[in-house]
């Protein structure tokens, strides 16, 4: 959910600068306050007024283009009343941030929590905070989010961190990305999400090259190699592969999951969304070994079905990407609420 739409904790790397997500006026000082989503979701949400009940899943408080915790949120109050109603309604939930304003709803989070499941996770470029206020000035630094995150920890909440986006040249290092596991491993978080950055051509990237001259001048060059200037600002497969393989190798090394690990979401998700989510899982670890996967595809074709899985099981070959070895691991989840493949990939086997 994007309760907000601009942020004024202005990453430096923010995309949501970019031209493409239309935020409105100044990013980073301008930030329009969807003052009525509460009443919209409370009407979405109550079973009354619904035919088919609405989906149970995670929701995730935490938005593209808005924090769901910037500074504006203690005064309007969007995620705590959204909390409330998620909680009336007895829904997961799933809060990323980069600010320690969220243990005002420490409370709420527990009551959702204990009802349903509520987890926890807080966002990362490196856990340094001298780069940290160069490119994150406006949220707290690293430290103070590491001690959040180590609270609700300690109030046995499931929680995340998020290693993303790292910043080439400059936190994509083995040393930064070893010092932010070590800490991660430290407080016991329970998965590490990791990604490289993206830089959009237009006011997403004038932004961030303008503070990369200032602050790291002689790295610019690297850039101009590694982003050939995609409509996506992606930056090329040989870049984000060299950065994956060595997060990798660093979490297998502390033990860490490096996708939510399944007894989080598996009594939350319906049998459709499991499998979507598994098989986007065995995507990303095969890709992460260099391999190629069709599973990604198949994920996304049937997130497109509309009939439970389970009615079309003598079917499932006519799904776009479905071949046998795909309809095996389908009938397998369905069948046990797991995947032997998958759990062999996120113990870190080979293929
Ligand atoms: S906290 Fe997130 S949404 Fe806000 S500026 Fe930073 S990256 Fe963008």
């Amino acid at each position: 959910m994007n309760l907000y739409r601009g942020c004024s904790h202005n990453c430096v790397y923010c995309d949501g600068r970019a031209e493409g997500y239309y935020v409105e006026g100044e990013f980073g000082k301008d930030v329009a306050v969807k003052i009525n989503a509460v009443e919209i979701l409370a009407r979405e949400l109550d079973p009354d007024r619904k035919r088919s009940p609405f989906k149970q899943s995670f929701i995730m408080a935490g938005g593209g283009v808005g924090d769901s915790y910037q500074p504006a949120e203690e005064k309007y109050q969007l995620s705590r009343k959204t909390l409330e109603l998620l909680y009336k309604y007895n829904f997961a939930v799933h809060v990323l941030t980069k600010s320690t304003l969220i243990m005002r709803d420490m409370d709420i989070l527990k009551d959702i929590n204990k009802q349903r499941k509520a987890v926890i996770s807080f966002s990362f470029s490196s856990v340094d905070n001298r780069i940290s206020s160069i490119f994150e000035p406006g949220v707290p630094p690293p430290d103070e989010r590491l001690k959040t995150l180590a609270l609700f920890k300690k109030q046995g909440f499931t929680c995340g961190m998020f290693l993303l986006p790292v910043i080439p040249f400059v936190t994509d290092t083995k040393g930064l990305i070893e010092q932010a596991v070590k800490c991660g491993a430290e407080i016991g978080v329970d998965f590490i999400i990791f990604g490289g950055m993206t830089l959009k051509q237009g006011r997403q990237q004038e932004y961030f090259f303008n503070t990369l001259k200032s602050h790291y001048p002689e790295q610019l060059s690297g850039y101009r190699s590694i982003y050939p200037g995609d409509k996506w600002g992606q930056a090329t497969t040989a870049y984000y592969s060299r950065i994956n393989r060595t997060f990798s190798r660093i979490a297998d090394r502390y033990k860490i999951p490096k996708r939510m690990p399944l007894s989080v979401f598996k009594d939350i998700l319906s049998e459709n969304d499991l499998v979507i989510v598994l098989l986007e899982h065995i995507d990303y670890f095969l890709k992460l070994q260099g391999g190629s996967s069709p599973l990604g595809y198949a994920a996304y074709s049937i997130s497109k079905l509309k009939e439970p899985l389970l009615e079309i099981k003598e079917k499932l070959l006519q799904i776009k990407g479905v071949g046998r070895s795909t309809e095996a691991i389908i009938l397998e989840i369905l069948e046990t609420g797991s995947s032997a493949y998958y759990r062999k990939l996120a113990a870190g086997g080979g293929q």
